[in-house]
């Protein structure tokens, strides 16, 4: 698929998967809120996060720390004096702000000197660049000092290296093992456009894996195959991904390796996640701003060392947006243009419609009946509103798999008609067994 951007921005409006936040007031710059869908969808991709990090293993254990931590946190993490890209402003007609990197990044990807770049919006020169902070500020309490100001956690990462030690003394496991969790991120992102893709606001799964520093390269290595192994899982071609390992001059100063995991985006190719070896730079430093001591002590040899780390940062938002460029088609049925989601069974926000083909001769009463089965089982929608043709060109719209029909054979032999997104086939299926027969196509 050749999806613009603009197609799925317009299709998720439509069907109110995602929209601009504040939309009545004119909206507000990179932000957006999730609709009904997706919301499933957004749910469909965290719960597959945590199955493949949490349910599938036992070396990993979970987290749910706090967005706004001590304000020593970023203090020793780096963010309060090195978490600042350089900003520059149009001194053309807009007088716009842009992060200068992102500037850079585009002159780049369209072949174009990245040392000469403009104002994108009016193509004005620009100031010399000055540092800029992307973390929010807020303040504990009603008085506005030093003293009182907190951050809204850029990465959830922090949060993990926090309860290091907390986690050792109860989950009884000992390196390598990891700590995972999902959660709201915030950063003071002032480069607009490119929809979900970077966000003021946005969801991160992450996961810090602790291993003893002779391991590190491997489980590296292990770690950036896994991931990109599980955007595959979700349906994405494996031809629009791939793994970049960072230049030398890209890496983080603590940094022994970082690779990013990337999709083809319509906007070129770009970051969905980021896998780094970390060392043992974060608890180094916790250790040393909070005088304690961080390490793993092996109790049989009695030898303590601080663990090397291993990160997997994805974005929710991101790997949705992937999700959904990926899935976004249109074909023609009967000379009629279609729109449709082509997402994996298991990520699409309703797995199946019940439809009643007529709305008499009992046919809702007999719809609803199998509606009210199958949503103990699976997302579920009943629709009897509209002509059949346009309520599956809805469904298909919002990447429903599988369709189901009641008709007036239904009263005869039991049986239905499932429809399938994709091949349109339609086959008549007994209503007995449904859900499994469902379920058997939705895991295969
Ligand atoms: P970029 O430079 O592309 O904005 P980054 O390299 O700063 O991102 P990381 O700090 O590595 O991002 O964060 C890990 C992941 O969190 C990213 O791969 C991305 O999926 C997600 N992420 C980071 N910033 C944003 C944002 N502003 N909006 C949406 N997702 C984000």
């Amino acid at each position: 698929p050749a999806a613009t951007m603009d197609e799925v921005v317009a299709l998720c409006k439509r069907r109110g998967l995602i929209f601009p936040a504040s939309e009545i007031y004119g909206g507000i710059a990179n932000t957006y809120d999730y609709g009904h869908y997706g919301v499933l969808l957004k749910r469909n991709v965290s719960d597959a996060w945590w199955k493949a990090m949490i349910q599938e293993r036992d070396d990993i254990v979970a987290l749910d720390s706090a967005i706004i931590q001590h304000p020593k946190t970023w203090e020793a993490s780096g963010h309060l004096s090195g978490f600042s890209d350089p900003l520059v402003q149009c001194l053309g007609k807009c007088k716009k702000r842009w992060r200068l990197d992102h500037l850079q990044e585009a002159a780049v990807e369209n072949g174009e000197d990245p040392a000469a770049v403009k104002c994108p919006q009016c193509g004005g020169d620009l100031t010399e660049p000055r540092a800029f902070n992307l973390m929010f500020e807020t303040n504990i309490g009603p008085v506005q000092d030093e003293s009182s100001t907190v951050y809204l956690r850029p990465e959830t990462a922090q949060g993990i290296f926090l309860d290091f030690k907390q986690t050792l003394s109860y989950a009884r496991k000992k390196p390598p093992f990891g700590i995972a969790q999902i959660g709201k991120s915030f950063r003071n992102e002032i480069t607009p456009g490119n929809f979900i893709f970077r966000t003021l606001e946005f969801e991160q799964m992450e996961m810090e894996f602790f291993v003893p520093p002779e391991e590190a390269e491997q489980w590296y290595e292990y770690w950036c195959q896994e991931r990109l192994n599980w955007y595959v899982k979700l349906g994405i071609n494996p031809e629009r991904l791939r793994l970049r390992p960072h230049e030398a001059d890209e890496l983080s100063f603590y940094s022994s390796g970082t690779s990013d995991v990337e999709y083809l985006y319509p906007i070129g190719w770009s970051e969905l996640e980021g896998v780094a070896n970390r060392g043992n730079y974060d608890l180094t430093q916790h250790a040393e701003h909070s005088r304690q001591k961080l390490e793993w002590k092996d109790p049989q040899t009695g030898k303590g060392y601080l663990p090397h780390v291993i990160e997997p940062a994805a974005g929710l938002g991101r790997t949705m947006l992937a999700l959904l460029c990926e899935a976004y088609d249109e074909d023609e049925i009967g000379g009629e243009k279609r729109t449709v989601l082509r997402l994996h069974p298991s990520m699409a926000p309703i797995k199946v419609a019940v439809l009643p083909l007529l709305r008499k001769d009992g046919h809702p009463e007999k719809a609803r009946e199998i509606y009210e089965a199958l949503r103990k089982r699976m997302s579920t929608e009943y629709d009897d509103g509209g002509n059949i043709g346009k309520r599956y060109r809805r469904q298909d719209e919002i990447g429903t798999p599988y369709g189901i029909t009641v008709d007036h054979q239904t009263f005869e032999d039991d049986t239905v008609t499932l429809r399938d997104r994709d091949s349109l086939s339609q086959e008549r299926v007994p209503v007995a067994g449904l859900a499994d027969l469902l379920e058997a196509k939705i895991n295969a």
